[in-house]
């Protein structure tokens, strides 16, 4: 089999016919079944014109036809384009320009807003509705399924690794999400890389909550399911207490859970206990992973101690570090060690490598990494350094490697603030604040200041009922430097979050700047 995504699947298919690969509570199909599926979605993808390098683009849920899309776009020597379903109909419409969309695949759950995207620009698409959208304009997709004879093998184009698999956009937690145009070689390693990180075999059972529109949760972790033979147990979309009892009820061994949806399940819980205790490996990942949250994920989840992870992941480059087991226990606050074929290393602001303990920005070099940014050969270049023979993605994070190899990732680069000079890292004010009885949630953010040139403001979401006071949130701060500490306290009720539960700090600034 060559390193693309079309023959992972085959293979898995020829290996496993009878294994379940999906359930979603109402159908499940095995791998044979599936495999027949893709071949017809991708015969239809040709028999429709659709020329090589084509780009076909999905708004779903967390529903098997992202699966079957993916692959019978990758089979019939096509792009794939995740959408995430959160975007207004103009920033669709922008994406299906600029990614010069052909197809797209939809579910009836964002018919309107998909519809109102597509009128506000004269353009050619084929559109395909999933599930029954009724008296929906365009394909049905069990209609094409249905009449599609299966193609030979032959008839599919031959793909080869430095082909281009996907054009994946950032979640945008810093500006404008940018499109990462990755090959089909990345996305077969990612599996690679996966599955021997995250113990997956071919008794993998996954609950997976984060959303399929992120590379990780597609390249990381289905398709490491996939390469391997496992099922994937799917909930359209993400709900604390249906993903508990699905994790139950499965007996999942493997979760991909980022930090927010755990405190969202921890909350539901309200303190009570379940018993996940068959889970061989819980990953987190996207943001850090607090120690206090590892600790209730063990204790009242009843997660084997060995089982929690913590993944280092990146659009661009996928998962770069992991962190499991003993290895979290030792070190909580570490992002882990690189995985194989990766190295990491930090760059100083003069652009040398620096040693253990120094703090600068992390760079990768890896096999998952982006090919370009689409139509934005710049901000490529802008990311990418030559060094030592190699190629290295900047991520914009900053962070320190200990003696050992581990990382420590200390935060953005956007969101380090610098006040009278000095660098202050909001993760590091916010980890003070964060265990305070009153406080819910925190964001430490700078704002522009004509003395200090920023200075540090904490946001604050209190817990339902109580007001912390700021004299009792300044005592919390009392073990880091005076500079370090907030000048302000601002109180809110939630704070903005994208997708995958991360805090969306440039809309916080904005937010922070119209109060006075
Ligand atoms: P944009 O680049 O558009 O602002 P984004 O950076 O949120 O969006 P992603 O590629 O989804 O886009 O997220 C990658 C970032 O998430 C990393 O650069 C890092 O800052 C953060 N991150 C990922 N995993 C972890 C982790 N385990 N601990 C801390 N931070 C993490």
């Amino acid at each position: 089999a060559m390193l693309n995504t079309s023959d992972l699947l085959r293979a898995t298919a020829r290996a496993y016919p009878g294994r379940v690969m999906v359930d979603d509570g109402q159908r499940s199909f095995t791998y044979a079944q599936f495999d027949g599926m893709v071949d017809c979605f991708a015969g239809w993808f040709l028999k429709s014109g659709a020329a090589r390098g084509f780009r076909a683009a999905y708004l779903l849920g967390n529903q098997w036809e992202v699966l079957l899309t993916y692959h019978a776009v990758g089979r019939a020597g096509g792009v794939i384009v995740p959408f995430n379903a959160r975007l207004t109909p103009q920033e669709i419409s922008f994406l299906l320009d600029e990614a010069a969309v052909e197809f797209v695949v939809y579910d009836r759950d964002f018919e309107a807003l998909f519809m109102e995207a597509i009128g506000q620009g004269a353009r050619s698409l084929e559109t395909i509705a999933a599930g029954s959208v009724k008296g929906a304009a365009g394909h049905a997709l069990e209609s094409i399924l249905a009449s599609m004879q299966r193609p030979a093998p032959l008839a599919f184009p031959h793909i080869s690794a430095s082909d281009d698999s996907g054009i994946w956009f950032t979640s945008g937690t810093t500006g404008k999400p940018k499109g990462a145009v990755v090959t089909h070689g990345s996305s077969v390693f990612s599996a690679l890389l996966t599955s021997g990180a995250a113990r997956v075999s071919s008794d993998t059972r996954l609950v997976s909550a984060a959303p399929l529109f992120h590379r990780g949760a597609v390249e990381d972790v289905h398709l490491a399911v996939t390469m391997m033979g496992g099922v994937h147990y799917l909930t359209k979309r993400f709900e604390p207490k249906q993903t508990l009892e699905l994790l139950k009820s499965t007996r999942a061994t493997f979760a991909f859970i980022v930090p927010t949806m755990a405190q969202m399940m921890l909350d539901v819980l309200d303190h009570g206990s379940y018993d996940l205790s068959h889970l061989r490996c819980w990953m987190s990942a996207s943001a850090p992973l607090r120690q206090d949250l590892q600790e209730r994920i063990r204790s009242e989840l009843r997660i084997p101690s060995d089982a929690l992870a913590n993944a280092y992941g990146i659009t661009e480059s996928l998962m770069n570090t992991f962190c499991l087991g003993k290895d979290l226990l030792k070190h909580p606050s570490s992002a882990g060690r690189p995985v194989p074929l990766t190295e990491v290393r930090i760059l100083g602001t003069d652009g040398e490598f620096m040693g253990p303990g120094e703090i600068g920005e992390i760079a990768i070099s890896g096999p998952c990494q982006l090919r370009t940014y689409l139509g934005r050969q710049p901000d490529y270049v802008n990311v990418m350094l030559e060094a030592e023979g190699k190629r290295w993605y900047r991520s914009g994070d900053l962070g320190y490697l200990d003696q050992d190899g581990f990382l420590f990732i200390a935060d953005r680069s956007k969101d380090m603030i610098i006040t009278g000079g000095e660098n202050v890292y909001s993760v590091e004010v916010e980890m003070a604040l964060v265990g305070q009885p009153d406080v819910a949630e925190v964001a430490v953010i700078g704002q522009p200041d004509a003395k200090w040139g920023e200075r540090v403001v904490a946001v604050i979401v209190p817990k339902k009922g109580r007001q912390p006071t700021e004299s009792d949130l300044l005592h919390a701060c009392i073990a880091i430097a005076s500079y370090k500490r907030p000048k302000r306290f601002v109180f809110l009720d939630s704070l903005p979050r994208n997708s995958f539960g991360k805090v969306q700090k440039s809309v916080l600034r904005d937010i922070v700047k119209s109060i006075p």
